[in-house]
C-alpha cells in the first residue's frame, strides 16, 4: 500500500501542468483500488461550486463543463460535512441528484473524501462501482491517506494560481497575471518594491530556477568543465578505495563514470543547453527525466539507480554553482528569495542592495528574522506556497507587517505600496528628533531602552538611535562566522569594541546560546528536538573550557570602563545551573585579578525563557543581579510552538494570555526580591507590548535598534496610568486576538495609530 501511494504522489509531483496532475490521479487511483470509476472536484476560487475537473469511468465531455452548486448532488455533501462518504447504493441517499450528462446511472456504490488543507476543503475525491456493495475500510483509509498527501499539492496549485487558470479557461475567461499574493508570515516590518534574486542552498536541483541560457557557448563551456570535475572526483575517489573495496564495488565508480559520458547524461544535458537551457536547469530537467524512469521500473536493484543519478547531479550542481555563486549580480533592489534563507547568505549581499528577504521556511522568530529586523529590512517568512523557482529576476513587494508578498505587482499596486513606503519614510525622519531624548510617559514614569546586539555595523545603528545600553549581545553570532572557536584575545578585542563604544553605558553579554537552531560549522550538534536539547548553558556546562575562555574575554574586556558589566545566562532550567555558571563567572574574575588586571566584578543575570524559571523566578531572583526574559523562546516553549515552523506560526502568539500571564508573573517574583527586571525578547520592540511591558514594571525592555525609536514615541505620548489600566483589562481576556485587537484600538484612541499600520483589510 504504501508504495502505491508514494508512487502515486511521485507521478502527481512530476507532472508537467495541473491537468495532467489531475488527469493522473484519477488514472492511479483507478488502477490502485481495481474501481470503474475515478473523478476529481474542485472547489471554484469564489468558493460557490464544485468544478467536475477530471475523470476516469465518467464521461469525458463533462470535464470542465459541469459544475455543482453547494447543496447539490452527494460530492457537495462529502464537501459540508468534511468528510468521507460511502455508500453501497448512492441513488437512494436523499441528496443524490441525477445529472445525466455525466453518465453515472450504471454505478452504485459511491466512496467520496473530501481534499483538505489547513481546515480548507479544496475538492472531492470519488470513486464508483456498478456492483452494489460499500467500499471496505482499507479502501476508504487509503483513499482518505492519499487525499491527505494530495491536499499539499492542490493547496499549492490554489496558491500559484494554477486553479483560478484552470477554471478562467474553462470559463473563456482570460488570466490577469497580476497582482498575485502569496502568504506568509510577517518577519520583518516595512515594506519594499524590488527585483527577486533566488538564492539556492548549496546544491538542491529542485531549487533551481529554469531559465534560459544568457550565453549558449559560456553555459556548454561551465557545464563541461563541471562535469569534468565531478569525474575527476570520482575517479580520485575510487583510486583511494582501489585497496580496500572488492572488485564488484570498485566496478560502481566506473558505473557512475559512464553515466556521466557524452552518449548519457552529459550528452543529454548538452542538447538541452544547446535549445537554449541555461547549464543548472539542463541538469535539473535531465537527471529529473532519469531519476524518474529508474524508480518507475520494476526491479528493486534498477529502482535504486534512481539515487545514484540523483546523487550524480547534486554533484554536478554544486560544482556548477561555485563556478556560478561567484559572478551572482545583485541589483540594487535586491529582494533575496530562498526554500531557507539563512544569516550567511545575507552576508554575500553588498551593502545597501538588500531591500527585502522572503523565506519560504522558517518563521518571524527564527534567527534571519531577527537579523532582518536589525538591519531594518522588510521579511516575509513562511511563504510555502511561493514558486521560488520561476521568481528570479520578477519584481515583488514585500509587505514585512502582514506578511504578503506580491508577484508582478500591478502599477496600481505598486503605488499604493509607494506611497506607503513614503509614509514610513517621512515618519522615521521625525523620529530621528527623539534620539537624545529619553524614554519617559506623560506622567513622568521612565523606561530604559536598550538594544539586541550581535552582527556587525550593530553599535552605529544601535547608537545613531538613541540605545541606552546593550541589553543583549548575542556572542554566538561572531562564533558563526568562524571556523574554529574564537581564542580569548579574539574575544577579548570584539567585546572590547563594543563596551568603549557605549561607554558609560552598561552593556550585557550573554554567554554562548548555541544549539537550537544555531549551529557552528566547526562544533556539529546533531540531535532529533535541538530546541529541547543540547542548548545554551547545558553545552556551556559541560564544556567548562569554552565558557572560561568567554568569560575570562568578557571580564577582562571591561578594564578601566566605567560601564557596568553583566553577564547573562541562556537556557537556565533549575538553580544547580545558574549556581555552577556562577560559580565559573566568579572564577574567571579571580584569575584575571590574578593576572593583574584590574577589573570590577560584573554582574551575573539569569534569562528567564523556560516556563520552570518562570516558576521560580524569585528562586533565581534571590541568587542574581537581574533577570531578563527571552519571550522568544518562552513563548515557544510555554505554547509549545516551534519557533521556526511556518505550518505552526499562527500559534505563535507573543500576547497570547497565559504568556502575558508569565510575564507578569517574572515581574512580580523580581520586584518582591528587589532584582532589576528586564526583557529582551522581540515582544519588547512591538508597541503593544512595549506598552504592556512598561506596565507590568519591566525596568529595562531591549530590542532591535530599528524598533526603538517608534517604541520611544509610543512611550512618551501615553501615561503610565493609561498603561497600567489597559494591562488590567488585558489580563481578563482569554485570546491573543482580542488582546491585540483591544489593544490596537487604544493605541488609535490614543492617537499612536501610526505604528500599528491599518491599510489591511
Ligand atoms: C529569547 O529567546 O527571547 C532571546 C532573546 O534569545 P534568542 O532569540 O537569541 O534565543
Ligand atoms: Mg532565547
Amino acid at each position: 500500500m504504501l508504495t502505491t501511494l508514494r508512487r502515486i504522489v511521485q507521478d502527481v509531483g512530476a507532472a508537467a501542468t495541473f491537468q495532467q496532475a489531475l488527469d493522473v490521479i484519477v488514472h492511479d487511483v483507478r488502477e490502485a483500488l481495481g474501481t470503474e470509476v475515478c473523478s476529481v472536484y474542485l472547489r471554484s476560487p469564489e468558493g460557490d461550486r464544485y468544478l467536475f475537473v477530471a475523470t476516469e469511468g465518467l464521461n469525458q465531455d463533462a470535464v470542465g463543463r459541469l459544475s455543482l452548486e453547494l447543496n447539490q448532488g452527494l460530492v457537495t455533501l462529502v464537501a459540508e460535512r468534511a468528510e468521507p462518504i460511502n455508500l453501497e447504493d448512492a441513488t437512494s441517499h436523499p441528496r443524490f441528484h441525477a445529472i445525466p450528462e455525466i453518465g453515472e446511472e450504471p454505478f452504485n456504490s459511491f466512496l467520496g473524501v473530501p481534499v483538505i488543507h489547513h481546515r480548507d476543503v479544496l475538492g472531492v475525491l470519488v470513486v464508483q462501482q456498478r456492483e452494489k456493495r460499500r467500499f471496505d475500510e482499507s479502501e476508504e483509509a487509503f483513499l482518505v491517506t492519499l487525499s491527505a498527501q494530495l491536499a499539499v499539492a492542490i493547496a499549492h496549485s490554489q496558491a500559484t494560481g494554477d486553479i483560478r487558470k484552470l477554471f478562467d479557461t474553462i470559463s473563456g475567461r482570460e488570466t490577469v497575471a497580476t497582482d498575485t499574493m502569496f502568504r506568509g508570515v510577517a518577519g520583518s516590518p516595512g515594506i519594499c518594491i524590488g527585483t527577486a534574486v533566488v538564492m539556492q542552498p548549496a546544491a538542491n536541483l529542485e531549487a533551481v530556477p529554469e531559465r534560459e541560457a544568457e550565453d549558449t557557448l559560456v553555459e556548454l563551456i561551465v557545464l563541461d568543465r563541471a562535469v569534468e570535475a565531478v569525474r575527476e572526483d570520482i575517479r580520485r575517489i575510487g583510486q583511494d578505495f582501489a585497496t580496500s573495496l572488492p572488485p564488484e564495488e570498485l566496478a560502481l565508480f566506473d558505473a557512475y563514470l559512464h553515466m556521466l559520458d557524452d552518449n548519457a547524461l552529459a550528452g543529454d544535458m548538452r542538447d538541452r543547453v544547446r535549445r537554449g537551457q541555461w547549464a543548472q536547469g539542463a541538469l535539473k530537467q535531465v537527471i529529473r527525466e532519469h531519476v524518474r524512469r529508474f524508480e518507475a521500473m520494476e526491479d528493486p536493484y534498477l529502482r535504486e539507480r534512481g539515487a545514484d543519478v540523483k546523487d550524480l547531479g547534486l554533484r554536478v550542481l554544486a560544482y556548477l554553482q561555485d563556478i556560478r555563486q561567484r559572478k551572482i549580480h545583485f541589483p540594487d533592489d535586491t529582494v533575496l528569495v530562498g526554500d531557507e534563507v539563512t544569516p550567511s547568505m545575507l552576508a554575500n549581499i553588498p551593502a545597501g542592495k538588500l531591500k527585502g528577504i522572503v523565506s519560504v521556511r522558517g518563521s518571524g522568530n527564527s534567527h534571519v528574522a531577527i537579523l532582518a529586523r536589525a538591519l531594518d529590512v522588510p521579511a516575509v517568512m513562511g511563504a510555502v506556497d511561493l514558486p521560488i523557482v520561476e521568481l528570479e529576476g520578477k519584481a515583488l513587494i514585500i509587505d514585512g507587517f502582514y506578511g504578503e508578498v506580491f508577484l508582478n505587482p500591478s502599477s496600481k499596486l505598486a503605488d499604493s505600496y509607494d506611497s506607503l513606503i513614503l509614509e514610513e519614510r517621512e515618519f522615521s525622519r521625525e523620529l530621528e528628533d527623539l534620539k537624545e531624548l529619553p524614554a519617559v510617559t506623560l506622567d513622568g514614569y521612565r523606561t530604559l531602552l536598550w538594544v539586541n546586539i550581535g552582527l556587525p555595523g550593530d553599535i552605529y545603528r544601535s547608537l545613531d538611535r538613541g540605545a541606552e545600553g546593550i541589553g543583549l549581545f548575542r556572542t554566538e553570532v561572531p562564533f558563526m562566522t568562524q571556523d574554529r572557536f574564537p581564542s580569548e584575545e579574539e574575544q577579548r578585542l570584539l567585546y572590547r569594541e563594543h563596551m568603549e563604544a557605549f561607554e558609560p553605558r552598561q552593556v550585557t553579554m550573554r554567554t554562548l546560546d548555541i544549539g537550537g537552531d544555531k549551529a557552528l560549522s566547526y562544533f556539529p550538534i546533531t540531535e532529533d528536538n535541538p530546541f529541547l536539547g543540547w542548548r545554551g548553558i547545558r553545552v556551556t556546562l559541560d564544556h567548562p573550557e569554552i565558557f572560561m575562555v568567554q568569560a575570562r574575554a568578557m571580564v577582562k574586556a571591561n578594564a578601566g570602563l566605567r560601564g557596568l558589566l553583566r553577564i547573562m545566562l541562556p537556557m537556565v532550567s533549575n538553580v544547580d545551573e545558574l549556581e555552577e555558571a556562577k560559580a565559573l563567572v566568579h572564577r574567571a574574575y579571580i584569575e584575571v585579578l590574578e593576572e593583574g588586571v584590574q577589573v570590577k566584578e560584573p554582574q551575573v543575570g539569569v534569562m528567564v525563557e523556560v516556563p520552570a524559571a518562570v516558576y521560580q523566578a524569585r528562586d533565581l531572583a534571590r541568587r542574581v543581579d537581574f533577570l531578563a526574559v527571552g519571550s522568544n523562546d518562552l513563548t515557544q516553549y510555554m505554547l509549545a510552538v516551534d519557533r521556526n515552523n511556518p505550518r505552526v506560526a499562527g500559534l505563535y502568539q507573543e500576547t497570547h494570555p497565559a504568556v502575558l500571564m508569565a510575564l507578569r508573573e517574572v515581574a512580580r517574583a523580581a520586584h518582591m526580591e528587589k532584582t532589576d527586571i528586564g526583557i529582551c525578547g522581540e515582544l519588547a520592540g512591538t508597541p503593544v507590548g512595549a506598552v504592556l511591558l512598561m506596565a507590568m514594571g519591566y525596568q529595562v525592555l531591549s530590542m532591535n535598534a530599528t524598533n526603538l525609536p517608534k517604541v520611544k514615541w509610543v512611550i512618551r505620548n501615553i501615561r503610565q496610568r493609561d498603561a497600567r489600566r489597559m494591562l488590567a483589562r488585558v489580563l481578563r481576556m482569554s485570546t491573543e486576538a482580542e488582546v491585540q485587537n483591544f489593544m490596537r484600538n487604544q493605541l488609535v484612541k490614543a492617537g499612536l495609530g501610526r505604528v500599528v499600520p491599518s491599510y489591511h483589510a
